[in-house]
C-alpha cells in the first residue's frame, strides 16, 4: 500500500451503527483535520488529470475536496447538489437509494460544450450517487475524464456500475 493511501487509512473513522444501526460509517473529519493529510489528499486528486477543464463536486463532503483540488489544479469547480439547492435552471436526474430514491441536479450551463471533467466525491458505496453524477454531467455536455473518491467500499461494488468509468480510489477497503 502506498503511504499516502496508509495515511488515508490511519485518519478515516469507522463510526458503528450512523446513520442507522448496522452501518458502519466512514468519518472523514479527523483526515480533513489534519493539515498534512488533507493537503497530501487535495494534491493527489489535482495531479491525477493533468489540463482538465472542471472539478464536480458531490454534494456535501465531495465539495470540501473538489473545490480545493480544483484550486489547485487551475480548474473550475462545479457543484452537483439535492434538488432544490441550485438557483438558476437544471437539469436533474432521480437514482435508487436503499429506502425510496433521490434527485440531484446541475446548472445546465455549467459547462462549455466538450469541457473535461473529474468528478469527486469522499466515499464510494454502492456507486448510485456516482453513476447519477456521470449521467448528469454528460447531459450537460461535458466528457468525463475520471471518477476520483477517497474510499471505496469494494464489498458494495460500486465499480461495476461505473463501467465505461476511470475510476481512482485512493484507498480501497
Ligand atoms: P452510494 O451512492 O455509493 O451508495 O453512496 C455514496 C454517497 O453516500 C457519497 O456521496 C458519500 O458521501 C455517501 N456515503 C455513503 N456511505 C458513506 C460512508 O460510510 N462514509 C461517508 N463519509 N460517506 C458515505
Amino acid at each position: 500500500m502506498s503511504e499516502l493511501s496508509q495515511l488515508i487509512l490511519d485518519r478515516i473513522r469507522d463510526v458503528n451503527d450512523y446513520p442507522k444501526p448496522g452501518v458502519v460509517f466512514k468519518d472523514i473529519t479527523p483526515l480533513l483535520a489534519d493539515a498534512q493529510g488533507f493537503a497530501a489528499v487535495i494534491d493527489e486528486l489535482a495531479g491525477l488529470y493533468p489540463g482538465i477543464d472542471k472539478i464536480v463536486g458531490i454534494e456535501a463532503r465531495g465539495f470540501i475536496l473538489a473545490a480545493p483540488a480544483a484550486y489547485r489544479a487551475g480548474a473550475g469547480f462545479v457543484p452537483v447538489r439535492k434538488k432544490g439547492k441550485l438557483p438558476s435552471a437544471t437539469l436533474e436526474t432521480s437514482y435508487e437509494l436503499e429506502y425510496g430514491s433521490a434527485v440531484i441536479e446541475v446548472h445546465q450551463d455549467a459547462f462549455s460544450p466538450g469541457d473535461r471533467v473529474l468528478i469527486v466525491d469522499d466515499v464510494l458505496a454502492t456507486g448510485g450517487t456516482a453513476e447519477a453524477t456521470v449521467e448528469l454531467v454528460k447531459r450537460a455536455g461535458a466528457e468525463v475524464v475520471g471518477l476520483a473518491v477517497l474510499m471505496e467500499l469494494a464489498f458494495l461494488k460500486g465499480r461495476e456500475r461505473l463501467a465505461g468509468v476511470d475510476l481512482h480510489a485512493l484507498v480501497i477497503v
